[in-house]
Protein backbone atom coordinates (compact mmCIF):
# COMPACT_ATOMS: atom_id res chain seq x y z
CA UNK A 1 0.00 0.00 0.00
CA UNK A 2 1.50 3.10 -1.30
CA UNK A 3 1.28 4.81 2.44
CA UNK A 4 1.94 8.70 0.83
CA UNK A 5 -1.36 8.27 -1.33
CA UNK A 6 -3.02 7.17 1.32
CA UNK A 7 -2.22 10.18 4.01
CA UNK A 8 -3.12 12.31 0.72
CA UNK A 9 -6.61 11.43 1.28
CA UNK A 10 -6.42 11.65 5.15
CA UNK A 11 -6.87 7.95 5.62
CA UNK A 12 -3.36 7.07 6.92
CA UNK A 13 -5.01 7.17 10.70
CA UNK A 14 -7.55 4.26 9.44
CA UNK A 15 -4.20 2.26 7.93
CA UNK A 16 -2.00 2.63 10.89
CA UNK A 17 -5.54 1.03 12.44
CA UNK A 18 -6.24 -1.54 10.47
CA UNK A 19 -2.47 -2.91 10.22
CA UNK A 20 -2.63 -2.51 13.92
CA UNK A 21 -6.23 -5.30 13.83
CA UNK A 22 -7.78 -2.13 16.16
CA UNK A 23 -11.39 -1.60 15.41
CA UNK A 24 -12.47 1.21 13.43
CA UNK A 25 -14.93 3.93 14.36
CA UNK A 26 -18.33 4.90 12.75
CA UNK A 27 -16.24 8.10 11.58
CA UNK A 28 -13.71 6.04 10.11
CA UNK A 29 -16.36 3.68 8.22
CA UNK A 30 -17.67 6.89 7.37
CA UNK A 31 -14.25 8.12 5.60
CA UNK A 32 -14.09 4.87 4.01
CA UNK A 33 -17.28 5.14 2.39
CA UNK A 34 -16.43 8.57 1.34
CA UNK A 35 -12.86 8.12 -0.25
CA UNK A 36 -12.84 8.72 -3.51
CA UNK A 37 -10.54 6.55 -4.18
CA UNK A 38 -12.16 3.02 -3.97
CA UNK A 39 -9.09 0.90 -4.09
CA UNK A 40 -7.95 2.47 -0.93
CA UNK A 41 -10.80 0.55 1.13
CA UNK A 42 -10.30 -2.34 -1.43
CA UNK A 43 -6.78 -2.75 -0.59
CA UNK A 44 -6.99 -2.44 2.95
CA UNK A 45 -10.10 -5.14 3.29
CA UNK A 46 -7.58 -6.93 0.81
CA UNK A 47 -5.30 -6.69 3.81
CA UNK A 48 -7.47 -8.13 6.44
CA UNK A 49 -9.27 -11.04 4.22
CA UNK A 50 -5.65 -12.00 3.44
CA UNK A 51 -4.84 -11.92 7.55
CA UNK A 52 -7.87 -14.05 8.05
CA UNK A 53 -8.35 -16.46 5.55
CA UNK A 54 -4.99 -16.67 3.18
CA UNK A 55 -5.73 -16.81 -0.37
CA UNK A 56 -9.18 -19.29 0.73
CA UNK A 57 -12.32 -18.79 -0.44
CA UNK A 58 -14.96 -20.84 0.53
CA UNK A 59 -18.01 -22.17 -1.35
CA UNK A 60 -20.65 -25.17 0.12
CA UNK A 61 -22.17 -27.66 -2.09
CA UNK A 62 -25.95 -27.05 -0.35
CA UNK A 63 -29.94 -27.13 -1.65
CA UNK A 64 -32.54 -24.38 -0.62
CA UNK A 65 -35.85 -25.45 0.25
CA UNK A 66 -38.84 -22.84 0.71
CA UNK A 67 -41.51 -24.74 2.58
CA UNK A 68 -43.78 -21.89 1.54
CA UNK A 69 -44.07 -18.71 0.07
CA UNK A 70 -47.81 -17.73 1.93
CA UNK A 71 -46.50 -14.52 4.52
CA UNK A 72 -48.47 -12.46 6.40
CA UNK A 73 -46.31 -9.68 5.78
CA UNK A 74 -45.86 -7.40 2.58
CA UNK A 75 -42.59 -6.51 2.75
CA UNK A 76 -42.61 -3.92 0.01
CA UNK A 77 -39.04 -5.28 -1.75
CA UNK A 78 -40.75 -8.62 -1.90
CA UNK A 79 -41.60 -10.14 -4.89
CA UNK A 80 -41.94 -14.04 -3.55
CA UNK A 81 -44.73 -14.31 -1.28
CA UNK A 82 -48.20 -14.72 -1.88
CA UNK A 83 -51.56 -14.81 -0.06
CA UNK A 84 -53.43 -17.83 0.50
CA UNK A 85 -55.80 -19.38 -1.89
CA UNK A 86 -53.73 -15.93 -4.59
CA UNK A 87 -52.53 -18.09 -7.74
CA UNK A 88 -49.10 -19.60 -7.32
CA UNK A 89 -48.84 -19.71 -3.23
CA UNK A 90 -47.92 -23.14 -1.67
CA UNK A 91 -47.07 -25.70 1.39
CA UNK A 92 -44.41 -28.05 0.90
CA UNK A 93 -45.41 -31.14 2.40
CA UNK A 94 -42.29 -32.88 4.03
CA UNK A 95 -42.13 -35.45 1.37
CA UNK A 96 -42.37 -32.78 -0.78
CA UNK A 97 -39.06 -30.87 0.61
CA UNK A 98 -37.48 -33.95 0.97
CA UNK A 99 -37.83 -35.31 -2.67
CA UNK A 100 -36.16 -31.71 -3.69
CA UNK A 101 -33.44 -32.41 -1.44
CA UNK A 102 -33.60 -36.02 -2.64
CA UNK A 103 -33.09 -34.90 -6.15
CA UNK A 104 -29.66 -32.54 -5.80
CA UNK A 105 -28.20 -35.31 -4.40
CA UNK A 106 -25.23 -35.04 -1.42
CA UNK A 107 -24.90 -31.82 0.23
CA UNK A 108 -22.95 -30.53 2.89
CA UNK A 109 -25.95 -27.65 3.86
CA UNK A 110 -29.41 -27.18 3.62
CA UNK A 111 -30.60 -24.22 3.89
CA UNK A 112 -34.77 -23.85 4.82
CA UNK A 113 -36.51 -20.18 4.78
CA UNK A 114 -40.06 -19.35 3.47
CA UNK A 115 -42.76 -17.24 4.69
CA UNK A 116 -44.38 -16.21 7.89
CA UNK A 117 -47.63 -18.60 7.08
CA UNK A 118 -50.55 -18.18 9.21
CA UNK A 119 -51.07 -21.33 10.81
CA UNK A 120 -47.88 -23.55 9.96
CA UNK A 121 -46.75 -24.59 13.54
CA UNK A 122 -43.51 -25.36 15.07
CA UNK A 123 -44.49 -29.28 14.35
CA UNK A 124 -44.25 -28.46 10.90
CA UNK A 125 -40.65 -27.31 10.84
CA UNK A 126 -39.94 -29.88 13.96
CA UNK A 127 -40.95 -32.34 11.56
CA UNK A 128 -39.80 -30.90 8.54
CA UNK A 129 -36.06 -30.63 10.47
CA UNK A 130 -35.70 -33.96 11.65
CA UNK A 131 -36.29 -35.81 8.20
CA UNK A 132 -33.68 -33.75 6.52
CA UNK A 133 -31.61 -34.77 9.88
CA UNK A 134 -32.62 -38.41 9.37
CA UNK A 135 -32.11 -38.02 5.62
CA UNK A 136 -28.51 -36.33 5.92
CA UNK A 137 -26.98 -36.63 9.15
CA UNK A 138 -23.85 -35.05 8.01
CA UNK A 139 -25.26 -31.88 6.68
CA UNK A 140 -25.58 -28.71 8.18
CA UNK A 141 -29.22 -27.51 8.48
CA UNK A 142 -29.50 -23.95 8.25
CA UNK A 143 -33.11 -23.04 9.37
CA UNK A 144 -35.54 -20.27 9.51
CA UNK A 145 -34.87 -16.14 9.80
CA UNK A 146 -35.08 -14.75 12.89
CA UNK A 147 -38.38 -13.12 11.75
CA UNK A 148 -39.80 -17.22 11.21
CA UNK A 149 -38.91 -18.03 14.69
CA UNK A 150 -40.46 -14.81 16.10
CA UNK A 151 -43.79 -15.85 13.82
CA UNK A 152 -42.85 -19.31 14.41
CA UNK A 153 -43.49 -18.26 18.28
CA UNK A 154 -46.60 -16.54 18.11
CA UNK A 155 -48.42 -19.05 15.97
CA UNK A 156 -47.46 -21.97 18.15
CA UNK A 157 -47.97 -19.61 21.72
CA UNK A 158 -44.85 -20.74 22.90
CA UNK A 159 -41.63 -18.53 23.76
CA UNK A 160 -38.60 -18.18 21.46
CA UNK A 161 -36.33 -19.95 23.44
CA UNK A 162 -38.61 -22.94 22.79
CA UNK A 163 -38.88 -23.01 19.39
CA UNK A 164 -34.99 -22.71 19.17
CA UNK A 165 -34.53 -25.26 21.69
CA UNK A 166 -36.84 -27.78 19.81
CA UNK A 167 -35.65 -26.78 16.26
CA UNK A 168 -32.19 -27.52 17.37
CA UNK A 169 -33.33 -30.58 19.05
CA UNK A 170 -34.61 -31.88 15.79
CA UNK A 171 -31.20 -30.79 13.97
CA UNK A 172 -31.34 -27.51 13.01
CA UNK A 173 -27.61 -25.99 13.54
CA UNK A 174 -28.06 -22.45 12.86
CA UNK A 175 -30.30 -19.85 11.47
CA UNK A 176 -29.94 -18.16 8.28
CA UNK A 177 -28.97 -14.09 8.86
CA UNK A 178 -32.35 -13.11 6.86
CA UNK A 179 -34.60 -10.57 7.89
CA UNK A 180 -32.14 -8.10 9.07
CA UNK A 181 -32.66 -5.87 5.91
CA UNK A 182 -31.59 -2.70 7.87
CA UNK A 183 -31.68 -1.97 11.58
CA UNK A 184 -32.59 1.95 11.01
CA UNK A 185 -36.19 2.44 11.76
CA UNK A 186 -36.95 5.08 8.95
CA UNK A 187 -36.06 2.60 5.93
CA UNK A 188 -37.30 0.01 7.94
CA UNK A 189 -40.61 1.21 8.65
CA UNK A 190 -40.96 2.30 4.66
CA UNK A 191 -39.60 -1.35 3.88
CA UNK A 192 -41.09 -3.89 5.92
CA UNK A 193 -43.60 -2.42 8.05
CA UNK A 194 -45.09 -5.87 9.73
CA UNK A 195 -41.33 -7.31 10.31
CA UNK A 196 -39.80 -7.25 13.50
CA UNK A 197 -37.68 -4.23 14.08
CA UNK A 198 -33.90 -4.37 14.25
CA UNK A 199 -33.58 -4.86 18.53
CA UNK A 200 -35.76 -7.66 18.22
CA UNK A 201 -33.93 -9.65 15.38
CA UNK A 202 -30.46 -8.80 17.33
CA UNK A 203 -32.64 -10.28 20.70
CA UNK A 204 -33.35 -13.54 18.19
CA UNK A 205 -29.90 -13.93 17.50
CA UNK A 206 -29.11 -13.70 20.95
CA UNK A 207 -31.02 -15.87 22.21
CA UNK A 208 -30.33 -18.87 19.30
CA UNK A 209 -26.53 -17.76 20.55
CA UNK A 210 -27.34 -18.78 24.16
CA UNK A 211 -29.23 -21.64 22.90
CA UNK A 212 -26.09 -23.12 21.19
CA UNK A 213 -27.21 -22.43 17.85
CA UNK A 214 -24.92 -20.67 14.72
CA UNK A 215 -25.77 -17.50 12.82
CA UNK A 216 -25.26 -15.86 9.98
CA UNK A 217 -26.09 -12.18 8.88
CA UNK A 218 -27.49 -9.92 6.83
CA UNK A 219 -27.47 -6.40 5.52
CA UNK A 220 -30.24 -5.77 2.36
CA UNK A 221 -28.72 -2.30 1.46
CA UNK A 222 -29.26 0.07 -2.27
CA UNK A 223 -32.80 0.71 -1.47
CA UNK A 224 -33.84 3.90 1.17
CA UNK A 225 -30.97 3.58 3.28
CA UNK A 226 -27.97 6.01 4.12
CA UNK A 227 -24.12 4.91 4.26
CA UNK A 228 -24.60 6.00 8.12
CA UNK A 229 -27.58 3.74 7.76
CA UNK A 230 -25.57 0.98 7.26
CA UNK A 231 -22.75 1.58 9.10
CA UNK A 232 -25.15 1.85 12.04
CA UNK A 233 -26.31 -2.02 11.05
CA UNK A 234 -22.82 -3.25 10.75
CA UNK A 235 -21.98 -1.66 14.24
CA UNK A 236 -25.19 -2.99 16.15
CA UNK A 237 -23.99 -6.54 14.80
CA UNK A 238 -20.55 -6.37 16.13
CA UNK A 239 -21.96 -4.69 19.44
CA UNK A 240 -23.90 -8.25 19.44
CA UNK A 241 -21.28 -10.27 18.22
CA UNK A 242 -19.06 -9.28 20.96
CA UNK A 243 -21.82 -9.94 23.58
CA UNK A 244 -23.15 -13.35 22.06
CA UNK A 245 -20.06 -14.48 19.40
CA UNK A 246 -22.33 -16.52 17.47
CA UNK A 247 -22.22 -15.04 13.98
CA UNK A 248 -20.44 -17.26 11.54
CA UNK A 249 -20.63 -15.01 8.73
CA UNK A 250 -22.27 -11.24 7.16
CA UNK A 251 -24.02 -11.26 3.97
CA UNK A 252 -24.72 -7.98 2.10
CA UNK A 253 -27.19 -8.70 -0.04
CA UNK A 254 -28.18 -5.78 -3.08
CA UNK A 255 -31.80 -4.71 -3.47
CA UNK A 256 -33.35 -6.36 -6.74
CA UNK A 257 -35.75 -3.81 -7.70
CA UNK A 258 -37.92 -6.17 -9.97
CA UNK A 259 -41.27 -7.31 -9.53
CA UNK A 260 -41.88 -5.84 -5.99
CA UNK A 261 -44.35 -2.84 -4.98
CA UNK A 262 -41.11 -1.06 -3.93
CA UNK A 263 -40.11 -1.41 -7.42
CA UNK A 264 -37.94 1.68 -9.26
CA UNK A 265 -38.38 3.76 -6.50
CA UNK A 266 -35.26 2.20 -5.62
CA UNK A 267 -32.80 1.00 -8.28
CA UNK A 268 -30.58 -1.44 -6.22
CA UNK A 269 -26.89 -0.63 -5.61
CA UNK A 270 -24.19 0.32 -8.37
CA UNK A 271 -21.71 -2.49 -9.18
CA UNK A 272 -18.41 0.24 -7.29
CA UNK A 273 -21.28 0.72 -3.95
CA UNK A 274 -21.40 -3.43 -4.09
CA UNK A 275 -17.11 -3.77 -3.80
CA UNK A 276 -17.02 -0.81 -1.94
CA UNK A 277 -19.86 -2.15 0.90
CA UNK A 278 -17.67 -5.64 0.61
CA UNK A 279 -14.68 -3.44 1.56
CA UNK A 280 -16.34 -1.64 4.44
CA UNK A 281 -18.10 -4.61 6.06
CA UNK A 282 -14.64 -6.48 5.80
CA UNK A 283 -13.19 -3.68 8.22
CA UNK A 284 -15.88 -3.18 10.12
CA UNK A 285 -17.03 -6.32 11.13
CA UNK A 286 -13.75 -7.10 13.08
CA UNK A 287 -15.08 -10.38 14.94
CA UNK A 288 -17.64 -11.75 12.21
CA UNK A 289 -14.84 -13.92 11.10
CA UNK A 290 -16.35 -14.58 7.21
CA UNK A 291 -17.81 -12.38 4.69
CA UNK A 292 -20.40 -13.86 1.52
CA UNK A 293 -20.32 -12.36 -1.79
CA UNK A 294 -24.13 -14.34 -2.70
CA UNK A 295 -23.48 -14.97 -6.21
CA UNK A 296 -26.99 -15.86 -6.78
CA UNK A 297 -28.01 -12.12 -5.93
CA UNK A 298 -24.75 -10.44 -7.14
CA UNK A 299 -23.96 -12.16 -10.53
CA UNK A 300 -21.23 -14.61 -10.70
CA UNK A 301 -18.77 -12.14 -12.50
CA UNK A 302 -19.25 -9.31 -9.54
CA UNK A 303 -18.98 -11.75 -6.87
CA UNK A 304 -15.65 -13.07 -8.27
CA UNK A 305 -14.62 -9.40 -7.96
CA UNK A 306 -15.65 -9.05 -4.54
CA UNK A 307 -13.10 -11.63 -3.29
CA UNK A 308 -10.40 -9.14 -3.93
CA UNK A 309 -12.48 -6.22 -1.80
CA UNK A 310 -12.94 -8.52 0.92
CA UNK A 311 -15.34 -11.54 0.35
CA UNK A 312 -14.32 -14.67 1.49
CA UNK A 313 -16.68 -17.00 0.23
CA UNK A 314 -19.13 -16.99 -2.58
CA UNK A 315 -21.95 -19.44 -1.32
CA UNK A 316 -22.65 -22.49 -3.36
CA UNK A 317 -24.14 -24.84 -5.95
CA UNK A 318 -27.88 -24.10 -4.62
CA UNK A 319 -29.71 -25.80 -6.72
CA UNK A 320 -32.72 -23.76 -6.84
CA UNK A 321 -33.44 -20.47 -5.35
CA UNK A 322 -36.49 -18.97 -5.58
CA UNK A 323 -36.58 -15.71 -3.19
CA UNK A 324 -34.24 -13.60 -5.14
CA UNK A 325 -34.79 -14.91 -8.77
CA UNK A 326 -38.20 -13.49 -8.75
CA UNK A 327 -37.07 -10.35 -7.51
CA UNK A 328 -35.61 -10.18 -10.83
CA UNK A 329 -32.30 -11.85 -10.39
CA UNK A 330 -30.58 -12.76 -13.93
CA UNK A 331 -28.00 -15.47 -12.37
CA UNK A 332 -28.63 -19.43 -13.14
CA UNK A 333 -30.13 -21.33 -10.81
CA UNK A 334 -27.40 -23.19 -9.92
CA UNK A 335 -23.66 -23.89 -10.38
CA UNK A 336 -21.99 -27.07 -10.33
CA UNK A 337 -18.75 -27.39 -8.60
CA UNK A 338 -16.25 -27.65 -11.02
CA UNK A 339 -17.71 -24.23 -12.31
CA UNK A 340 -17.24 -22.69 -8.45
CA UNK A 341 -13.90 -23.91 -8.25
CA UNK A 342 -13.04 -22.50 -11.54
CA UNK A 343 -14.60 -19.14 -10.91
CA UNK A 344 -12.47 -18.92 -7.83
CA UNK A 345 -9.67 -20.54 -8.99
CA UNK A 346 -9.52 -17.74 -12.17
CA UNK A 347 -9.91 -14.78 -9.55
CA UNK A 348 -6.47 -16.07 -7.86
CA UNK A 349 -7.56 -17.71 -4.84
CA UNK A 350 -7.52 -21.22 -3.58
CA UNK A 351 -11.30 -23.17 -3.44
CA UNK A 352 -12.19 -24.50 -0.17
CA UNK A 353 -15.24 -26.32 0.30
CA UNK A 354 -17.07 -26.17 3.18
CA UNK A 355 -20.41 -26.58 5.63
CA UNK A 356 -22.74 -24.47 6.68
CA UNK A 357 -20.33 -23.80 10.27
CA UNK A 358 -17.54 -23.21 7.39
CA UNK A 359 -16.01 -26.90 8.71
CA UNK A 360 -14.32 -27.80 5.83
CA UNK A 361 -16.25 -30.76 3.98
CA UNK A 362 -14.97 -33.94 2.76
CA UNK A 363 -17.40 -35.89 0.89
S1 LIG B 1 -39.49 -10.84 2.76
FE1 LIG B 1 -40.11 -12.64 3.96
S2 LIG B 1 -41.36 -11.80 5.61
FE2 LIG B 1 -41.27 -10.22 4.03
S3 LIG B 1 -43.09 -10.54 2.76
FE3 LIG B 1 -41.37 -11.66 1.80
S4 LIG B 1 -41.57 -13.74 2.58
FE4 LIG B 1 -42.75 -12.40 3.95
Amino acid sequence: MDRSYIASLGLEPVLDKVLAGARLSMGEGQALYDCPDLHVPALMARHVRTRLHGDRVHYVVNRHVNPTNICVNRCRFCAYRRDEGQDGAYVLTAEEALEKLRAAGPVDEVHIVGGCHPALGLGYYEDLAARVRAAYPKASIKALTAVEIDHLAKVSGVSIREVLDRLKGAGVDMLPGGGAEIFAEGPRKTLCPEKIGGEAWLSVMAEAHAAGLRSNATMLFGHLETTTHRLEHMDALRRQQDATGGFVCFIPLPYLPGNNPLGEEASGPSAMDVLRTMSVARLMLDNIPHIKAYWVMLGLKLSQLCLSYGADDLDGTVVEENIGHEAGSGTQQALTIPELEEAIRSSGFTPVRRDGLFREATQ
